[in-house]
This record gives C-alpha cells, sequence and structure tokens, in this order.
C-alpha cells in the first residue's frame, strides 16, 4: 500500500521512533502524542480497521501490547495506561491501517474518555444484546 504511512514506516521508507518489531508486529512512537509515552502497536499486514483484522493477527497485536505496557509504564512512571482503537472516521480513525494505541495515563492529565455517559433503560440494553446475540449466530 504505497499511499500508506503505517506501510511506509513498516518498509522503513518513513522515518518512526521503533520501540518494537517482530514478524507480524511493530510498534513506534506516536508523531502527536496525547501523553506522554503514546505508543501505536500495528501489524505488519495492511488491513483497514477492527472489521478486516484477523483474529490471530489482532492476538499478536494484543500480546505485544501486553509485553510493551509494563516497560512503557516503567520508563514513563505513568499512573494508569488506556489502550484504543479508533475504526473508521466516525471512531476517530485517522490513519487506515489497524493499529492499537498504548497511552499512558498521569494523574489529572486533563484526557476525558469516553465522555457524556447515561445509565441505560434495561429494555434497551436487552433488545441491543438480543440483536447482536443473533446477527453473531446468522
Ligand atoms: P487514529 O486516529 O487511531 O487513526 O490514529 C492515528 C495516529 O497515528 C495518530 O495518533 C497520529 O498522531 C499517528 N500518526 C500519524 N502519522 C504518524 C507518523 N508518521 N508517525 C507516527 N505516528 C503517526
Ligand atoms: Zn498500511
Amino acid at each position: 500500500m504505497d499511499d500508506c504511512i503505517f506501510c511506509q514506516i513498516i518498509a522503513h521508507k518513513a522515518p518512526a521512533e521503533f520501540v518494537y518489531e517482530d514478524d507480524h508486529v511493530v510498534a513506534f512512537m506516536d508523531i502527536y502524542p496525547a501523553t506522554r509515552g503514546h505508543c501505536l502497536i500495528v501489524p505488519r499486514q495492511h488491513v483497514r480497521n477492527l472489521y478486516d483484522v484477523a483474529p490471530d493477527v489482532a492476538a499478536a497485536v494484543m500480546a505485544v501490547a501486553v509485553r510493551l505496557a509494563p516497560a512503557l509504564r516503567d520508563v514513563t512512571r505513568a499512573d494508569g495506561m488506556n489502550l484504543w482503537q479508533s475504526s473508521e472516521s466516525a471512531a476517530g480513525q485517522v490513519v487506515f491501517h489497524f493499529h492499537m494505541h498504548l497511552l499512558p495515563r498521569y494523574a489529572g492529565d486533563g484526557l476525558h474518555v469516553p465522555g457524556n455517559r447515561r445509565r441505560a433503560a434495561p429494555a434497551e440494553l436487552n433488545g441491543l444484546a438480543t440483536d447482536v446475540r443473533q446477527r453473531l449466530m446468522a
């Protein structure tokens, strides 16, 4: 994918500060960090987002997140960590090559993910859950 910045980074044709590489997954520093130490974990295979990624590729990405998180915590002395993924523009996806954000969090850093929550009516939850269970079995 010649026009994909993450494919270019993976091919070392665009610069990035790598923290991890293996046969299937790379991780590098986000160039516009939301917090200090913000990293991206990216499969080498170009897939658009969560709708397209194969479970074994997603598992490989998650395994790197599990390995990287404590190292990032220790280096940054973060107070917490978010694992974050955006699929499609409405969710904030900007780079259309699947990736997960590993986002160190600091007490009082002011980030709010997510906002505007309200307690749902039980019937609403039941209706949605019923539809999802049926869709999974279709
Ligand atoms: P998303 O909104 O989930 O698609 O996130 C894309 C992320 O990629 C953003 O946090 C950007 O700051 C980051 N990003 C875009 N271009 C680069 C780049 N060349 N090197 C590192 N991170 C990048
Ligand atoms: Zn790509």
